[in-house]
């Protein structure tokens, strides 16, 4: 029996237990607004194991938004030509607005994700729920 492996799992998505159960339905930039799923469809792991589980991925999203908010503050800065002054301030903040409210689908996504695979010790991988 192959295993799942678990860098798969975390792209696409799916669950921590039987790495096979999509966590979420819909799209992450779609028309069908992507939900987090009560449980899996395979194995029926719950994802929110307790209630208010998920305000814990408000933690993972807010670490995630800084990087990228960081990231898009250099990245401004270099192909601007190194422009720091008053007159460039509303480049920034459009820059990092816009780019923030694009990424956000993103972060609710990943932020959960990575809740779930990596901070969750209650969730463990099994092997025997990784078939079809
Ligand atoms: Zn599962």
């Amino acid at each position: 029996m192959k295993k799942t492996p678990k860098l798969y799992a975390i792209i696409k998505g799916k669950c921590p237990q039987c790495r096979r159960g999509a966590i979420f339905t819909g799209n992450m930039y779609g028309f069908n607004i992507q939900r987090t799923n009560y449980s899996c469809l395979h194995c029926a792991q719950r994802f929110e194991i307790e209630p208010g589980y998920f305000y814990a991925a408000m933690y993972v999203s807010y670490a995630m938004n800084m990087i990228e908010m960081i990231s898009m503050g250099f990245a401004t800065y270099y192909l601007s030509g190194g422009r720091l002054d008053f007159d460039s301030l509303w480049l920034y903040v459009g820059v990092i607005f816009l780019g923030s409210l694009l990424l956000s689908p993103l972060n609710y996504r990943y932020s959960r994700v990575i809740l779930l695979h990596w901070l969750s010790p209650k969730i463990k991988y099994k092997a025997e729920y990784d078939k079809a």
